[in-house]
């Protein structure tokens, strides 16, 4: 596909419209590369991408790296890797062109400056040559008179052509300003906080151009928008305020300005916003504790929106068949751990047998991993308990290292068991178990099970005492002759030893 004239003079409204069809949305993610996708950020990202996917749209994804304080080395890839691995693809981007790039904003430096100059030309625009001692000085008086400081004071609005071709020649440094209305109210409406009204004169004549050429932040995501004939745009609702100066922009070129949907913050209580210091801000930081990213894009899905009905596990597919923007809620979302829990919990559930263990050996690693004899078994009796795939080393902690444990632990009133059982039971059980063949569940629990029958007594009266000896606790993955299986007889006997020496 041929690149797109971003210039005024190459720009044709009608040559610019992609093939997509008609009504079908336009919409991009455009982050800034910060080296940390905050969830937040993820969470624009999907109902970006499920707004444009609803129809047959285009999913843009534009890096926003002007601003080249915050940049940070192989942020970029987190951008990627994080949106590849929730399945967000975009249609186009930086590594997948299409017809409105470059997608990536400083590449496209060279194209403002030709669109501010049009303003300019139409009167819409002006060169201001205030230098930096003025502006400072300007800003004292402000101070000084007890005035909001930091509105331009318009000093260059309204030079004689002369003032301003003389300058020009002389090559004295300027900049460009958008020249705002001086009276009446400017308004747009925002799908989610509904029609906004400013008064033009609290708008500031901001600076579209810098001296340097470069246009700011807040100039070129307007020009990029347009040019890449965004339909939808959404974002976060700090950049609710700034909308009425955008807007005027579409005015001032004779275009029409996008459906704007801002999204409320995602917030860590009442006051404060969630942030990059409490940990869990990142999808990076979430995915490292051991939440699924299936999980936490649907956790996400419904942080700040809420579906129709009652249904809460959402896969991709059935998000962009429910997905209605409308539905985004006005006020802030607190993000709840223990719901994202909830949530994870779910989606561990749905994994097959083969997919939790392949997940759970990665999370144990290297040298536990060799002290388990029976992963499969153990991984089926994980599986149902676990939440969060980080806490599973927790878990299983006791294989390699049996807890010292209190000898009250073998009191359970359901059981009816206490020290005293608990010695007779694993006394009975001792040569059981270390005859027994074949080492598996179901021989040593029927071989247990027979042994009970015999001395007229309950199952769990032999079996409860077995599993506190072998974990040393009371919460484990698994009954007595799991745990047995899990271990290995060795060690089975030697806890079971270890534990009669405790009780004598
Ligand atoms: N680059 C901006 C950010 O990361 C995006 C703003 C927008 O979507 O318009 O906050």
């Amino acid at each position: 596909m041929a690149q797109f004239d971003n210039t005024p003079n190459g720009y044709d409204e009608k040559n610019s419209k992609r093939d997509i069809p008609e009504g079908a949305k336009v919409t991009r993610f455009a982050p800034s590369p910060t080296g940390y996708m905050h969830v937040g950020n993820l969470r624009t990202a999907l109902y970006t991408f499920l707004t444009a996917k609803q129809g047959d749209g285009v999913f843009i994804l534009r890096i926003e790296d002007t601003d080249q304080c915050r940049k940070v080395d192989g942020a970029v890839d987190v951008i990627y890797k994080t949106l590849s691995e929730t399945g967000l693809l975009w249609d186009e981007g930086p590594d997948k062109p299409g017809s409105v790039g470059p997608y990536v904003q400083s590449e496209r430096m060279g194209i403002f400056k030709a669109w501010a100059e049009k303003l300019v030309a139409e009167g819409k625009a002006y060169y201001c040559f205030c230098t930096e001692e003025r502006l400072e000085k300007m800003r004292e008086e402000q101070v000084a008179s007890g005035m909001a400081v930091g509105s331009y004071d318009r000093h260059c609005r309204d030079l004689s052509k002369e003032e301003i071709e003389k300058n020009l020649k002389n090559g004295v440094p300027y900049v460009i300003r958008q020249k705002m209305p001086l009276e009446g109210k400017t308004s747009f409406d925002d799908l989610i906080y509904g029609h906004i009204e400013v008064d033009n004169r609290e708008l500031e004549d901001q600076v579209l151009l810098k001296s340097d050429g470069m246009p700011t932040y807040n100039f070129a995501n307007v020009v990029d928008d347009h040019l890449m004939g965004i339909t939808h745009v959404l974002r976060g609702n700090e950049y609710l305020s700034s909308t009425p100066k955008y807007n005027l922009l579409y005015e001032s070129f004779g275009w029409t300005p996008p459906t704007y949907i801002h999204c409320p913050p995602v917030m860590k209580d009442a006051h404060q916003k969630l942030s990059k210091r409490n940990g869990d801000a990142s999808y990076q930081d979430l995915i490292a504790k051991g939440y699924l990213s299936e999980a936490v894009l649907n956790y996400l899905l419904l942080l700040g929106w809420s579906p129709e009905g009652e249904k809460e596990i959402f896969s991709l597919s059935e998000m962009i068949e429910s997905w209605d923007p409308a539905r985004i809620s006005k006020s802030p979302a607190i993000f709840d751990p223990l719901k994202l829990r909830h949530i994870n919990f779910e989606y561990i559930k749905a994994l097959s047998p083969e997919e939790f263990l392949e997940k759970a050996k990665a999370v144990i690693g290297g040298e536990l991993l060799s002290e388990i004899r029976d992963l499969p078994l153990l991984c089926k009796n994980l599986q149902p308990r676990t939440e969060v795939l980080g806490e599973i080393n927790e878990q299983i902690a006791f294989i390699k290292t049996l807890p010292d444990y209190d000898t009250e632990l073998f009191c359970n009133k359901k059981m009816k068991t206490d020290p005293e059982t608990a010695k007779e039971a694993l006394g009975i059980l001792l040569p059981i178990l270390e005859s027994i063949e074949p080492w598996t569940p179901d021989a040593i629990f029927a071989a247990c099970a027979e042994k009970a029958a015999e001395l007229e007594m309950k199952n769990g009266k032999l079996l409860y005492p077995l599993g506190i000896a072998l974990a040393g606790t009371r919460s484990t993955p698994g009954g007595g002759t799991d745990l047995a299986v899990i271990l290995g007889r060795e060690k089975t006997i030697e806890r079971i030893k270890s534990a009669l020496e405790k009780l004598n």
